[in-house]
C-alpha cells in the first residue's frame, strides 16, 4: 500500500507527506513577514532571551507531575514548514487541550522552560556540528525541506532551530524534575535522530542525551534507560548511547521505514509492516518489565512518539488511539511501579490523530498520577 522507502529522509519515507503550491509558499512568505513583527511581542519570546542556568530548573506550580510547555516550542517558517509532514502547532493543541476550562490544568500549573545553554548543547555535540547549523544547506538537509537552503540561516535559527532549544530544555527540565519528583512530562522535545555530529529526519538537537549526560555531570544520576516507541528507529540516540557507560536504549520501531540501515542498539524491537496494536501492545508488555528488571535504571526518559497510530502517514503501525493511550500508560504505570523516575517527551507523530492521541494519554497519566489538578 504504501510507497518503496528512501534512506535518507523522513518525510520522503511514505511519500503522503501534504503538497503545497508554489503560490501557498509566496503567500506564506508575505503573512510570515507581517507575523513575524507581531511574534516578536508575543509574551513567550520572553523564554527565548531569558538566560538562566540549567541548574536553577526547578518546578514552580506545585503539581505532583509537573508539565513543561511554552508557546515558543511551536514552529513556522512564513508557511514553508508546511513542505513537512510534522505539524508546527502540534504542541500548542495538546497545551490548549489540557489547559481548557474543562482540561486537567490551568495555565499557571505548566512549567515555562528557557531556551538550552550553548553549554549544554557541548555536553554531546561537537563545536563543528553546531557551527555547521550557520548554513543553510546543511539545516534544509536535517530539516528535509530543500527551499530552505534559500533563506538565511539566521532566520531558520530564529523560527525553527530557537523553538528546539526551547523544547530541549524542557525535556532536560523533565528529566530533573522527574528524579526530584518521580514523573514529569515535556509537551515537546524527543529529537532521537539527532546524532553528536549531525542532525537528520527533522531532528537538531539530541536532546535526552544532553539532559541524562548534565545531570550525570551534576551528580543526580549513573544508569538512564531511554524507552523509545516512536515508530522510527532512534539512530541518533542509540549511536550517542553506544559511546555512554550506563546510557541503554530500548526501541520499538516499524522496521520498514526510515533510518536505514538500522544501527546498533542494546535492545531493538522491530516490528514488520503493518503491525496492529494487539501485537505490538502484547511485545511492548512482555519486554518493557524485563529491561527494566535488567537495566536498573536511576530515570527513565521515555520518548513517546505517536506516529504508531494507524493514522500516521509516515509509518505502517496500525495502532488505534485508545491503544497508544495503553502504550504510555503501561509504559508509566510499570516504571512508577518500581519506583523508577521516569520522564517523557512527545517525539514525532504527523497524522490527524497525533495532538489528540497525546492530548488523551497525558489525562490519563494525569488522571493516574497527578493528585492535584492545577
Ligand atoms: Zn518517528
Amino acid at each position: 500500500m504504501e510507497s518503496e522507502a528512501n534512506d535518507s529522509n523522513l518525510a520522503n519515507d511514505k511519500s503522503k507527506a501534504p503538497k503545497v503550491s508554489r503560490r501557498t509558499v509566496l503567500t506564506g512568505l508575505v503573512l510570515g513577514g507581517v507575523c513575524a513583527g507581531l511574534l516578536l511581542e508575543d509574551a513567550d519570546c520572553q523564554d527565548l532571551l531569558a538566560p538562566s542556568r540549567e541548574t536553577e530548573d526547578k518546578p514552580k506550580n506545585g503539581s505532583k507531575v509537573p508539565l513543561f510547555y511554552s508557546k515558543g516550542y511551536n514552529i513556522s517558517a512564513f508557511g514553508l514548514e508546511h513542505l513537512h509532514p510534522f505539524d508546527g502547532r502540534k504542541y500548542q493543541k495538546i497545551y490548549e487541550a489540557l489547559t481548557n476550562p474543562k482540561g486537567p490544568r490551568r495555565p499557571s500549573s505548566v512549567e515555562r522552560p528557557a531556551a538550552l545553554s550553548e553549554a549544554a548543547l557541548l555536553k554531546v555535540h561537537s563545536k563543528e556540528y553546531l557551527d555547521s547549523l550557520g548554513d543553510s544547506r546543511v539545516l534544509s538537509r536535517i530539516l528535509e525541506v530543500g527551499i530552505l537552503a534559500k533563506l538565511p540561516a539566521g532566520v531558520i535559527d530564529w523560527r525553527i532551530l530557537k523553538p528546539m532549544r526551547l523544547a530541549a530544555r524542557g525535556t532536560m527540565a523533565a528529566c530533573r524534575a522527574a528524579l526530584q519528583m518521580g514523573l514529569a512530562i515535556n509537551i515537546g522535545g524527543g529529537y532521537h535522530h539527532a546524532d553528536k555530529d549531525q542532525g537528520g529526519g527533522f531532528c537538531v538537537y539530541c536532546d535526552i542525551p544532553i539532559a541524562i549526560k548534565t545531570l550525570r555531570q551534576e551528580g543526580l544520576l549513573k544508569t538512564a534507560l531511554i524507552v523509545d516507541t516512536d515508530a522510527h528507529q532512534g539512530n541518533g540516540f542509540a549511536n550517542v548511547a553506544r559511546g555512554e557507560s550506563q546510557l541503554f536504549v530500548l526501541d520499538y520501531f516499524d522496521e520498514s521505514i526510515y533510518p536505514h540501515p538500522k544501527v546498533k542498539e542494546d535492545w531493538s524491537i522491530p516490528f514488520p509492516r503493518n503491525t496492529d496494536g494487539r501485537t505490538y501492545l502484547s511485545e511492548l508488555k512482555s519486554t518493557l518489565p524485563v529491561a527494566l528488571e535488567k537495566y536498573k535504571p536511576d530515570l527513565v526518559a521515555y520518548n513517546a512518539g505517536s506516529d504508531v497510530l494507524d493514522s500516521d502517514p509516515l509509518s505502517t503501525f496500525r495502532l488505534k488511539v485508545e491503544e497508544m493511550n495503553e502504550r504510555d500508560l503501561f509504559v508509566v504505570e510499570t516504571t512508577r511501579r518500581m519506583n523508577i523516575p521516569l520522564a517523557m517527551v512527545l517525539a514525532g507523530g504527523y497524522g490527524k490523530d497525533s495532538a489528540i492521541a497525546h492530548t488523551k494519554s497525558i489525562e490519563s497519566i494525569l488522571a493516574r498520577f497527578d493528585g492535584q489538578t492545577g
